[in-house]
């Protein structure tokens, strides 16, 4: 495709959706995405309902999948006590092999351009954009959003500031055969220096995901010892453990993940999903606000292409403003309540508090999660 109008960097969940939204408004569009489909991610890959209605218009069938439909949450603490609630919106498991892998069949359906390669630099140069590809090729056009996830190569050419400081958060995850874990359940169990999270996928396997400091990891050296040790010292885990089989040749880990601050437009990019800014896991909401934040840019881009009095100042002013409204405070509650659950003393005291009032829960979860979505 020669001097697309818009080009979208990374092909993950954001970048996949904001595709779809752009196509089905008739602008032509390339998604530059460094890997192949389908691939594993570390994610917890529980999604929250309120994408539902939203991706179904873009015409992800989603009812047909026979996948888990999750509306109960389990919270365990590392001394065993737990508390049961009833999720107010509820989620589906599936699993990111799959759920990227569809996306991306649905845009080339419905005429997504895709280019497999890693974008090293994009610069704004008489407003026009210029993108630079490993592969050498350059492409120019005239609207770029950055979907390139959590930690890029792109962070450190574009000089963001996140990308300074060091991340002691690892992701490990791995797929599990099922020995009984219900349908219907995602759990979240504490255990010392980090939480890991339970929930089937759409092959019925257990996904089990954790997010965890460094240096509690570290004393361990690999990731089986430290199961065993750490992580076994919540006994729903070490229930879980003790007898759960791996389908995964080696379980998948990601260093450095970065909950700082971000900027939802850099570099005259508009970003998206956890390229704009992640919100802690147990949250259970990363998803849907990527897939959310691409719904925003879409239709500010949509504007700019369209509306000739609508400049380029005013989508990046526009989407800066309608970012920071909808997600700002999900991040700043989920930066606390993620402390809350890793400071031991506090988060026993904490769930005694919660589990004589689920009034509270509910409180505390709908604070991270928005109302469902529609185009
Ligand atoms: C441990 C853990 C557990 C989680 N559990 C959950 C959960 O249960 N539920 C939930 O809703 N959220 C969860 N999340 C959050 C969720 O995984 C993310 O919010 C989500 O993946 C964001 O999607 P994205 O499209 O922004 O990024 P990604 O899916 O990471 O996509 C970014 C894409 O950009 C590509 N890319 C990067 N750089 C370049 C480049 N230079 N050129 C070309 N392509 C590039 C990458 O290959 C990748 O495909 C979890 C996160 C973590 C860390």
């Amino acid at each position: 495709m020669n001097n697309p109008k818009v080009v979208i960097i990374g092909g993950g969940l954001a970048g996949l959706t904001a595709a779809l939204d752009l196509v089905q408004k008739e602008i032509p569009v390339l998604v530059i995405e460094k890997n192949q489909y389908p691939s594993h991610k570390v994610c917890g890959e529980y999604v929250s309902n309120e994408v539902k209605p939203y991706l179904e218009q873009l015409g992800l069938e989603l009812d047909g999948l026979g996948l888990p439909k999750i509306d109960t949450l389990q919270v365990s603490t590392q001394n065993g006590k737990l508390i049961e609630i009833d999720l107010p919106l509820g989620g589906f498991g599936i699993s990111r092999y799959a759920f990227d892998h569809k996306l991306y069949q649905l845009a080339l359906k419905k005429g997504v351009d895709f280019l497999f390669d890693t974008v090293i630099d994009v610069q704004l140069v008489n407003d026009e954009f210029s993108i630079t590809l490993a592969s050498k090729e350059k492409i120019s056009s005239a609207v770029v959003l950055g979907a390139f996830g959590k930690r890029s190569n792109l962070d450190i050419k574009l000089n963001r500031n996140f990308i300074k400081e060091k991340s002691p958060w690892l992701g490990i995850k791995s797929h599990y055969k099922n020995n009984g874990h219900p349908s219907n359940l995602v759990g979240l169990h504490n255990f010392p220096g980090g939480y890991g999270g339970l929930s089937l996928t759409e092959e019925g396997d257990v996904n089990f995901c954790c997010l965890v400091k460094y240096e509690s990891f570290k004393k361990e050296g690999d990731i089986e010892a430290f199961n065993q040790t750490v992580v076994s010292q919540n006994p729903y885990l070490r229930d879980f453990l003790s007898n759960a089989k791996t389908k995964f040749e080696k379980p998948l880990s990601i260093a450095q993940i970065s909950f700082e601050k971000k900027k939802a437009v850099d570099n005259h990019i508009l970003m998206c999903g956890d390229t704009a800014g992640l919100i802690h896991p147990l949250c259970g909401n990363g998803m849907a606000m990527a897939i959310h934040s691409a719904k925003l840019a879409a239709e500010q881009v949509a504007m700019f292409t369209e509306k000739p009095n609508f400049t380029r100042k005013d989508m990046e002013k526009e989407y800066q403003i309608l970012w920071e409204k909808n997600f700002r405070k999900r991040l700043w509650m989920g930066r606390c309540l993620q402390e809350l659950m890793l400071h031991t003393k506090w988060f026993n005291l904490g769930m005694y508090t919660v589990a004589n009032s689920k009034i509270l829960l509910r409180e505390l979860i709908s604070s991270t999660h928005g109302n469902p979505i529609l185009n």
